[in-house]
């Protein structure tokens, strides 16, 4: 006679998880067209409510203007906490200052602090009388207010750094200079971030370190971007997106599948934050926000 199999305990992503917080990010329109398209985007994630949502900062007088103007719209026009990203990339430390009160004076109470990139593409050069590195960075908005400040994690390590051991101790740096939370890199392999995880406890970190989510939209973009952020695209996520490249509704419906798996998975193993690249489309994010057991709560202010 067969031995009764063992019970199997339910999934925790079968059941609701009534603590399970999201983020989202957005970055600043360009264009009308692009403006319209992330109101309407901010508009339909806004009833789910988010704990924040950030908007990305490039290097350059416009972009840097359109992050701003993005955070001030989201402050009047809905009742979701703005997070402003800010790197040190080329602004002197008064200019960097500056923003930081600016931002405080309109009511902004998180930042999102990076280092950033040199537009060159030949590696940092810091700005002769700019914050220097990140951590510089966190203590001077510290400096200035009591600011949340989220900085990054890199699960699979910085493409400049020597290990994740040493971007460990650049994120501790951070924490010690004043950082709140960190957000992950993209990954796919939910093992690499569960891992990292592990090793960043081990370190005496205890801050959040939420997993940055990319639903993968148009794979082509994300292997693109995955290359330069050091983050891997491993040969079975290739394989899912594989001849698809015209058949934009049924690559729709296999980054769907693709992102609720990662998502519910790490859900099984106990993480309950998530920071979702939104790439200022709402319908695939809140379609897994679905899945993660949210609804639309109606007092939530919307656009
Ligand atoms: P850091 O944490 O500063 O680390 C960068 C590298 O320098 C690492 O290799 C680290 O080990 C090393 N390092 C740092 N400090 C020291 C030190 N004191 N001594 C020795 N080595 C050191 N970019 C934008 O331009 N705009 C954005 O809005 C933006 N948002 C992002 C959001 C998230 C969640 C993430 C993960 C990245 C974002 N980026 C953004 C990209 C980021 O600017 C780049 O990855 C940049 O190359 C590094 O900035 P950082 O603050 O992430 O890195």
């Amino acid at each position: 006679m067969l031995e009764p199999l063992p019970a199997v305990p339910p999934r925790a992503s079968r059941t609701h998880c009534p603590d399970i917080c999201v983020s989202f990010e957005f970055f600043p329109p360009k264009t009308d067209e692009m403006e319209k398209t992330l109101w309407e985007s901010i508009k339909r994630l806004a009833p789910l409510g988010p704990s924040f949502v950030s908007v990305t900062y490039g290097a350059g007088g416009s972009t840097r203007e359109r992050t701003h103007a993005t955070v001030a719209r989201i402050l009047k026009e809905t009742s979701i906490k703005p997070a402003a990203h800010l790197t040190c990339v080329a602004a002197s430390r008064d200019e960097v200052d500056r923003v930081v009160r600016d931002y405080w004076d309109i009511g902004v109470r998180h930042i999102v602090a990076l280092r950033g990139d040199c537009q060159d593409g030949n590696g940092w050069v810091p700005h002769p009388q700019g914050y220097k590195t990140s951590t510089e960075l966190v203590a001077g908005i510290r400096r200035i207010g009591d600011f949340e400040i989220s900085v990054s994690a890199y699960p699979e390590r910085h493409p400049e750094s020597k290990s994740v051991d040493a971007d460990i101790d650049v994120l501790k740096a951070k924490i010690d200079a004043g950082a709140t939370r960190a957000i992950t890199q993209f990954f796919f392999e939910n093992d690499v971030y569960l891992r990292y995880l592990d090793k960043v406890r081990a370190h005496g970190i205890h801050i959040p370190i939420v997993p940055g989510i990319v639903p993968v939209q148009n794979f082509n973009l994300t292997a693109g971007f995955a290359k330069k952020a050091g983050a891997s695209i491993p040969q079975w996520l290739a394989d899912r997106f594989e001849g698809l490249e015209e058949d934009v509704t049924t690559r729709r419906l296999i980054a769907a599948t693709v992102t609720a798996e990662q998502v519910l998975d790490l859900v099984d193993h106990g993480i309950r934050d998530f920071h979702f690249y939104t790439m200022n489309r709402a319908d695939l994010v809140y379609a897994i926000c679905h899945l993660l057991g949210l609804r639309p709560k109606s007092e939530q202010k919307a656009a």
